[in-house]
Order: structure tokens, then C-alpha cells, then sequence
């Protein structure tokens, strides 16, 4: 079980219990939960969801190539020596 803070249109927070995120997601596009405050059936997930296995990519920092290094040699190249 996880559990996800809801948010409705009129900005009532609750959390509710789901199997999965697949589940929040499948219930949240079907409609079938609705707000206990005001009843909407708008819902949105919160922020405060739980971090699961967060995907950290560091950027490859760029590398200086010259855009004809195969043919290079040419006196004029900027990226030679
Ligand atoms: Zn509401």
C-alpha cells in the first residue's frame, strides 16, 4: 500500500491509500474517488508524494569535438594541438 495526498479543484488536501501508482493513476483518469470535503471528482495528486527511487541523471559535461575530425588536418582548425 502507498499513500498519496489528493487535491481538489477548491484546494482540499487528503490522503488516500492505493496500491500502487499505477492504481492512483487508474482511479485518479476514471474518476472514482471524490473529494470528502466538497465532493469533486476533480482530483489532482499532491506534491508530498512519497520519493520512490528518485532517477538522478548527471548531464554529461560537453566535450570540445571537432565537426570534421576525421578529415582534420587543416590548418585552420581551432581544436588542433
Ligand atoms: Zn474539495
Amino acid at each position: 500500500m502507498i499513500s498519496y495526498t489528493l487535491i481538489c479543484p477548491k484546494d482540499h488536501e487528503f490522503s488516500q491509500q492505493f496500491d500502487s501508482y499505477d492504481d492512483c493513476q487508474a482511479k485518479l483518469k476514471t474518476g472514482t474517488m471524490k473529494c470528502p470535503t466538497c465532493g469533486s471528482q476533480k482530483l489532482v495528486k499532491g506534491l508530498s508524494a512519497p520519493s520512490v527511487g528518485g532517477q538522478s541523471q548527471t548531464p554529461q559535461p560537453m566535450q570540445p569535438q571537432c565537426p570534421s575530425a576525421s578529415t582534420c588536418g587543416a590548418s585552420g582548425c581551432g581544436l588542433k594541438g
